[in-house]
């Protein structure tokens, strides 16, 4: 699957949300935005968002946001992946593609302390 920013899905409309951190106890003091992505193949029914975390111009950290059930995954997987270990898929978690360039604890704190804000506004 190949995951694009929404700004490229929906234009404009689509803002990036960016952060302002001061004496975090995890992450370094900046700006953070958030980039959210999703799959671009029409045949596929992933349900979930990849988030791009820049920090001073760069890639810090990529989290994944599945916002189904567990179950939902589970069965979207099929049965073969009770015999795999899977990533898992619902809710929050770093990528095993997350560069990891800021603590993936607090950036997950932030993430999940934001997300009301990012996606029920
Ligand atoms: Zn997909």
């Amino acid at each position: 699957m190949e995951f694009i920013p929404a700004g490229e899905i929906i234009g404009k409309a689509h803002q990036v949300r960016t952060v302002s951190i001061k004496q975090s106890p995890q992450l370094p003091d900046g700006e953070y935005s958030f980039i959210d992505t999703y799959c671009a193949d029409p045949g596929c029914d992933c349900r979930k968002t990849m988030i791009q975390i820049m920090f001073n111009g760069k890639l810090v950290s990529v989290i994944n946001y599945g916002w189904e059930s567990a179950t939902f995954y589970e069965n979207w997987m099929g049965s073969s992946a009770k015999d795999n270990p899977m990533p898992k898929m619902h809710g929050t978690s770093i990528d095993i593609m997350s560069p990891d360039l800021v603590s993936p604890d607090g950036i997950l704190a932030l993430f999940n302390a934001l997300l009301n804000d990012i996606w029920s506004a």
